[in-house]
Formats: C-alpha cells, sequence, structure tokens
C-alpha cells in the first residue's frame, strides 16, 4: 500500500501546480494580504483534495509591518543605498540614526569580543551566511552580541555578489532591541570603501496586535494516536518564498490527498498542521503546542515538518536529538529505496523544534543541508523563485515524505521518544 500512495505522489502533477499556484500568491509575508490570500487557497485545497474541512485556529501576535528604510553616507560620497529593515526592528526616530559603521567581518562571537572597545556607539555590520550547515552562526545571535556590545544599529549584508539584500528576522523584542536592516553585498562595499563611514540609517515601522491563523486538519485513523505533518504558510516579501516554503507546503497537500482514501484503515491519523508567524519565531506552533493538553501531546507519535525541501536532490532530516526517530527513519526510506542525510542536534530553525522541547519526537527535512553551492543559497534573498525548483527534486521530496507519513500511520507500533 505504500508504494501504491508513494507512486501516487510521485506521478501526481498537482503537486506542480499547487506549488505554482503558492508561489503565484506573492512572498506571503505574515499579517498581508498574500499570507491571507495563501491561506484561503491552502484551505480550500486541502478540503478538495480529502473531503474534510480544516480548523482555521486563531494565533493573536504583535503584528509588524515595514514602513521605508533609508541607508546613506554623510560624508558626501554617495546618495542613499538600498536596505530592508529586518523583521521587528525598532523604528529610528524620524530623523534616523546617525553614527560612525565598525564592520565587523562574519560576526563570530571571537570577532565581536576582538572588536569590543570600538563597537558602543557604532552601528555594527555583519555577514549573513549559508542558513543549513553544520557550523552556521544565525543573524540573531549576531544580533544579541551587537547590543551586548553597546551598538546602536545593526546592518547584514548578503553573502552572495549580485544576489540583493538579504531579509529575514532580528530577534529584537519589545524589552531590548536596535534598528536593524539588510543589505546587499554591494552596498556593504559602498560603505565600508574609503574607510569607515560615518552614516544615517532611518526605519519606519507599524506595531499593531493582529489575529492570523493556523489551519489544522485531522484524517482519523483506526486507533487514538496521530502523525503530524506540518508546513509553515508565511515567508518574506523580497520574494515568492518559493523554496521556503511552497514546497512543503505543495508537497503536504499531495501526500494529503493521496493518503486520505487509505487512512481510515490505517493505525493512527494524519493530523496536518499549516502554522503561519513562523519566520518571527516560530510563534504560530509554539501557540498551537503550547496549547495540547498533556494527553493530546502524548497522541502525537510523530511531528515530520516540511521546510525548504527543494533546491536540492539532497535531503537531510534535523532530527533533534531523538535517537530512536533516526534509526527508524533509515531503516524505513531504504526499505523504499530513498536516500536521507541525518544531523542530530536539535535546531530551533522551524516548527518541528516547538514539538520537540515538548518531548515529542520531530523532525524536519531540508534540503541542501551543508551544501552552500546549491540553490538554497538563496533563502531569504531576492533570488527565493520557483525556476530554484526543479520539479523532480520536488517529486522526490514529497515521494520520500509519503513514504515516512504512511509508514508512520500504518505501523502497529511506533514510539520514537
Ligand atoms: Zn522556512
Amino acid at each position: 500500500m505504500i508504494k501504491d500512495i508513494v507512486e501516487k505522489v510521485v506521478g501526481d502533477d498537482s503537486l506542480i501546480r499547487d506549488f505554482a499556484a503558492i508561489c503565484d500568491t506573492g512572498g506571503r509575508f505574515a499579517g498581508s494580504c498574500s499570507e491571507q490570500a495563501a491561506r484561503e487557497y491552502l484551505s480550500d485545497r486541502l478540503e478538495a483534495a480529502t473531503g474534510a474541512v480544516p480548523m482555521h485556529a486563531p494565533v493573536d501576535y504583535l503584528g509588524w509591518s515595514r514602513g521605508d528604510a533609508v541607508l546613506e553616507r554623510l560624508d558626501g560620497t554617495g546618495g542613499s543605498l538600498p536596505c530592508v529593515s529586518l523583521v521587528r526592528s525598532p523604528a529610528t526616530q524620524e530623523e534616523g540614526l546617525k553614527a560612525e559603521l565598525i564592520d565587523v567581518g562574519r560576526g563570530t562571537e571571537q570577532d565581536f569580543a576582538a572588536l569590543s572597545a570600538e563597537i558602543e556607539g557604532r552601528i555594527v555590520l555583519v555577514r549573513h551566511e549559508y542558513m543549513f550547515a553544520t557550523g552556521t552562526i544565525h543573524r540573531r545571535r549576531k544580533y544579541q552580541w551587537a547590543m551586548d556590545h553597546g551598538a546602536v544599529g545593526f546592518l547584514i549584508a548578503c553573502h552572495l555578489p549580485e544576489a540583493g539584500p538579504v531579509t529575514g528576522s532580528s530577534g529584537a523584542t519589545p524589552e531590548r532591541s536596535i534598528p536593524a536592516a539588510g543589505i546587499s553585498a554591494e552596498t556593504a562595499d559602498a560603505l565600508t570603501a574609503n574607510g569607515l563611514a560615518r552614516i544615517r540609517l532611518s526605519i519606519e515601522t507599524d506595531e499593531t496586535p493582529r489575529r492570523t491563523a493556523n489551519l489544522i486538519l485531522d484524517l482519523p485513523g483506526t486507533g487514538p494516536e496521530w502523525v503530524v505533518l506540518s508546513a509553515h504558510i508565511d515567508g518574506h516579501h523580497l520574494a515568492e518564498s518559493a523554496m521556503d516554503n511552497a514546497t512543503g507546503l505543495a508537497a503536504v497537500l499531495t501526500v494529503a490527498a493521496a493518503m486520505a482514501p487509505y487512512i481510515g484503515r490505517f493505525a493512527r491519523g494524519l493530523r496536518v498542521t499549516l502554522f503561519t508567524v513562523e519566520e518571527w519565531a516560530l510563534e504560530g506552533s509554539g501557540d498551537y503546542v503550547d496549547g495540547l493538553s498533556e494527553t493530546e501531546r502524548s497522541a502525537i507519535k510523530l511531528n515530520l515538518n516540511l521546510d525548504s525541501i527543494a533546491g536540492s536532490p539532497n535531503l537531510t532530516a534535523l532530527t533533534s536529538e531523538f535517537p530512536k526517530l533516526e534509526e527508524w527513519l533509515l531503516t524505513h526510506v531504504q526499505t523504499h529505496g530513498y536516500t536521507l542525510g541525518t544531523h542530530r542536534p536539535i535546531m530551533a530553525n522551524s516548527d518541528h523544534y516547538n514539538f520537540a522541547r515538548h518531548g515529542i519526537p520531530a523532525v524536519r527535512l531540508v534540503a541542501g543541508f551543508d551544501e552552500p553551492e546549491s540553490e538554497i543559497k538563496y533563502v531569504l534573498t531576492p533570488g527565493d523563485m520557483r525556476d530554484k525548483v526543479a520539479a523532480r527534486d520536488l517529486r522526490y521530496a514529497a515521494g520520500l515524505t509519503a513514504a515516512l507519513v504512511t509508514g508512520a500511520c500504518q505501523a502497529g507500533e511506533l514510539e520514537l521518544r
């Protein structure tokens, strides 16, 4: 039966059509019309594909939207330079933030320590890096170190030439923040040419309480247990958020459609969860898992989270320090002719983390792990467009997902804790 379901998924052209339609909705920034349009599309498609109606579970959060962002050198060596405020950056005062720039290079903890005496009162410049690799240092850590050393502003430059600016979350909180923006590699060059400049950074934002919704759909099995298949809806405004995460969403739709006719015969049910406000601080999934009772959480035997599953032909499972889960995944994919890399340390880089921190075996599938030259390098830049996704890679990832989810729902016993 697994073979039938996998074949159906791999050959299903609606996978490719759904992927394109999700990209058509735009970048899906949380709180935007694009995010709302995507949620409505996904809700309709889930219903059409499975015959069941998804629940729209409200998520209340502090909304944040961008106004203008302006960056300029104050020494008269050029006009304004392009920049993009990072998510949740505070606004500057109306006249902007004026300070000297200091280049902290890559922005490791050691880089900050070495320049410690010179950072206070300045705007720091660091480099973004490939997101999915063993030694990656996340921008939010660099932002924290900048504040620890007394910086008054934060600029992060894309590490790729001619790829435009980089975006992402800043890690700012209402209690602790400095203005933060992403820039291109070329803008970083312009700012650091002829010695370090005195610059002006001006950021406008709007913060208001907002309500959005996660989509939750239950397809029951014969028993009380569940396998949760998740993906996040929201993305960033610079592109189509195609790899991150139209790929994961399209695969969830296709796998749910293929399993729906069979699920009533399986030992455990399939629960589809499409979360939102993931890109900010995993808020939608945090709300959901925190809101479950202990009994509901223990009934979840596995969370398989799809986030950026095409952009390279190679897939890795981030197994959140559950050794039994890792063993089960590897044995299972091999049986069905798939290959999968694994990375065990827990990574708080997508919605699976909120399941894992509650002790639920949780895994993220991601393409291009430790492959800095794969198309995945364009995630969070204007390059995250549908042309980066090869249809065969998306079909492969969806087929592997179908093999895993069907196997997990069908197994007589599934204890991976
Ligand atoms: Zn993502």
